[in-house]
């Protein structure tokens, strides 16, 4: 297993819309252990393929306190209901920042495992948040696209900034 490089906004290679998977095989199993690893790593509850520059529709998740309950959902597919709820969210791609953001309480996502097979699982919380999230960065969407200008603008630039010192 290895910790994979996480790309942080305002990288463009964020804002890619990813491909469905075609084959769930070992190299798809391979990157989805190295996803586990870097989240796991980081430390962070959730991780889409496109934020380590792959961009195929994977995404991992662990929201327990033990991190212990890991999911992995391949070309996951949202219902979302229930009421609309505001949860402070951070990304491991803006790193250092928490916003309030709104999204729906609950999910059911279809999706594939890592052993290719179908299946259905009814979220809530915690867990539907990330979950909505992370498909999110399939799409090329971060949390900060909810944000105003300003402030989007704001972390825009201290991050630049940062990335600006480490080079
Ligand atoms: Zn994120």
């Amino acid at each position: 297993m290895a910790v994979l490089e996480i790309l942080e906004f305002p990288d463009p290679r964020l804002r890619t819309r990813a491909h469905p998977v075609t084959s769930v095989d070992d190299d798809l199993r391979k990157l989805v252990d190295d996803m586990f690893e870097t989240m796991y790593d980081a430390p962070g509850i959730g991780l889409a393929a496109t934020q380590v520059n792959v961009h195929k529709r994977i995404i991992v998740v662990d929201v327990s306190e033990n991190r212990d309950e890991p999911h992995a959902f391949i070309n996951p597919e949202l219902s979302l209901s229930g009421e609309i709820v505001e949860t402070e969210e951070g990304c491991l791609s803006v790193p250092g920042f928490y916003e309030p953001v709104t999204r729906y309480e609950k999910a059911l996502v279809r999706a594939l495992n890592p052993q290719g097979e179908a299946i259905e699982l009814a979220l809530e919380g915690m867990l539907a948040i990330c979950v909505q999230h992370e498909c999110d960065h399939l799409e090329g969407k971060l949390f900060v696209d909810y944000l105003s200008n300003l402030k989007r603008t704001r972390i825009r630039r201290k991050l630049e900034k940062a990335h600006r010192v480490r080079a």
